[in-house]
């Protein structure tokens, strides 16, 4: 297949009221790179574009914009809106939901803390969505029927509470991103093998920090393959252990 920036692997649509917070990570490096040859494509809907004004026929107001309210029958915090992200939803994968050739190859996360917890495994079995849908949440969350309107997995990145859904967001797209072909260069399978199997040493051979030198371990100057991949994985079982 022939990928072009219209035709990625995958698409990423993220729905955030922060959209301006993924710049900087997302414009470097690996991501930015595949950005630019057209391995995947990043969308963003805020949903406060999808706010209508209070007053028919007049110019939406700041008040208009905001998309937080008070959580029913109580509790802390605010709650997000349903409708704003319902319709950042629709225009994001409305059309390709309708559509039962592509509808099996979207897919709707949002984070959430108490989600399941994002892995390796799940980052390889999204590579097979042509769309994935990041509804980012803030303050208590979002309005429970929006999932109800669009069914969703609810995905964690870890066991403990961040502001928002972007960081997590990033770190979905970067996840699935590495694994897509020709993103890195090396084969994937190799290098996550080579990072959990050692400790590594680059040049120089010895550095000197208040007055104590530090050198890299003699067996790794020998050249003996063997030898030195016995070392690594002694390292890499031993790191296991603590
Ligand atoms: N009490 C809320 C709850 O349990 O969902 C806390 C919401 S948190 C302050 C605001 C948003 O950040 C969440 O709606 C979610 O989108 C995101 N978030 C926070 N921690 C997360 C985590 N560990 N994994 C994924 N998303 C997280």
């Amino acid at each position: 297949m022939v990928l072009s920036k219209h035709n990625p692997m995958t698409t990423f649509h993220i729905i955030s009221l922060f959209p301006e917070s993924f710049d900087s990570y997302l414009n470097v490096s690996i991501v930015k790179r595949a950005l630019e040859k057209g391995l995947i494509d990043i969308k963003y809907y805020n949903p406060r574009d999808f706010t209508v004004p209070s007053r028919k026929g007049q110019p939406l107001t700041y008040a208009d914009r905001r998309v937080d309210s008070r959580p029913y029958g109580g509790g802390p915090g605010m709650v997000i809106e349903a409708l704003p992200i319902i319709k950042a939803i629709e225009k994001a994968v409305g059309r390709k939901l309708k559509a039962q050739s592509s509808k099996l190859k979207t897919l709707i996360a949002f984070f959430s803390p108490a989600g399941k917890q994002f892995s390796n495994e799940m980052a390889e079995s999204f590579k097979k969505y042509s769309d994935i849908v990041l509804v980012c949440g803030r303050y208590e969350g979002i309005d429970a029927r929006i999932k109800k309107v669009f069914p969703m997995v609810d995905i964690s990145v870890g066991p403990y509470v961040l502001t928002g859904g972007e960081l997590p967001a990033m770190i979905v797209i970067d996840s699935i991103t590495r694994r897509i072909p020709g993103a890195i260069g090396d084969n994937l399978s190799i290098e996550e093998e080579r990072i959990a199997s050692s400790d590594v040493y680059t040049r120089p051979e010895a550095i000197t920090y208040r007055k104590k030198t530090y050198k890299v371990p003699k067996i790794l100057l020998t050249g003996h393959h063997a030898k030195i991949d016995e070392w690594k994985n002694k390292k890499k079982s031993l790191r296991n252990i603590k």
